[in-house]
């Protein structure tokens, strides 16, 4: 594994903190629904300063990131091999997704980790790789339901960062978004309470500085996921910590994920 010794030194869209609105589409959406998702995108004005991303499905990323040229639209893989080539049959490298101009990549979903058995050596890997070639990294975690229950969801949030990230070099750290997404809060129409939220992401915030410095930790952006709509978004925005959303359900809507990008 890599340790202290990634050094990215290439300008990246993410050195400062930002506010950014990520859509993860899942496996939803074919060619034609993708472009129809986008061209009601570009129909609606972005009136906040936030930062859209769109995850769509593998074969319609080289589609999408046509259709977005010249809009202020990044298109993200949802998922990428650890190995940069070889007999792994049916997967998709770093420099495959570079080709086509994708360069960011959502790692360590909770669908990834529950689905497909992703664990966070595995992720280590996958995050090294896609910092090897250049890419950000929206990195998910996020504790489960029984978790929360016994009073283990910080520990649990601590490890699942540590384990995958803490062996980085603090520079490498301008190429990582973070995603907390509790996963009782994912696609069940239950979200973390603003304060929740805020109260994680503040003790992630925390855990960075305490490993790395302050400065690393304020400049990290930290995006709140788990049943964002469009009636909740602005009060979860509005809290210090939380630098915006990842959003699954609403982000295949056009006029939700519009009005959630707009509600910073
Ligand atoms: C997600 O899958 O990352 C997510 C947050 O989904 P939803 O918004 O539907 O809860």
């Amino acid at each position: 594994m890599i340790k202290k010794d990634i050094n990215t030194t290439t300008t990246n869209l993410y050195t400062m903190r930002k506010n950014i609105v990520a859509g993860n589409w899942k496996m939803n959406t074919d060619l034609a629904e993708t472009q129809d998702l986008i061209s009601g995108l570009k129909k609606i004005a972005k009136t906040s300063n936030a930062e859209v991303i769109i995850a769509p499905p593998f074969v319609n990323l080289y589609s999408a990131f046509e259709s977005v040229k010249g809009l202020d639209i990044t298109v993200a893989a949802q998922n990428m091999h650890q190995s940069d080539s070889g007999a792994f049959t049916g997967e998709i490298s770093a420099s495959m997704l570079k080709s086509i101009g994708i360069n960011t990549v959502i790692l360590g979903h909770s669908e990834r980790r529950a689905f497909f058995n992703e664990k966070e050596d595995l992720l280590a890997e996958k995050v090294n790789t896609a910092l090897e070639n250049d890419m950000t990294v929206i990195y998910c975690f996020g504790e489960e339901l029984k978790d929360r229950k016994f009073s283990e969801h910080f520990e649990v949030v601590h490890k699942q960062i540590s384990n995958a990230l803490f062996h980085l070099d603090a520079s490498a750290w301008e190429n990582i978004v973070l995603a907390y997404e509790p996963v009782w809060a994912i696609g069940t129409g239950e979200t973390a309470s603003p304060d929740q939220a805020q109260e994680m992401h503040a003790y992630i915030r925390k855990t960075i500085a305490d490993e790395y410095s302050e400065d690393v930790a304020e400049k990290v952006t930290i995006l709140y996921g788990g049943s964002v709509k469009p009636n909740n978004a602005e009060e979860i925005f509005s809290k210090p910590d939380v630098d915006g959303g990842l959003i699954g359900g609403a982000s295949l809507k056009a006029e939700d994920f519009m009005a959630i990008v707009n509600a910073f």
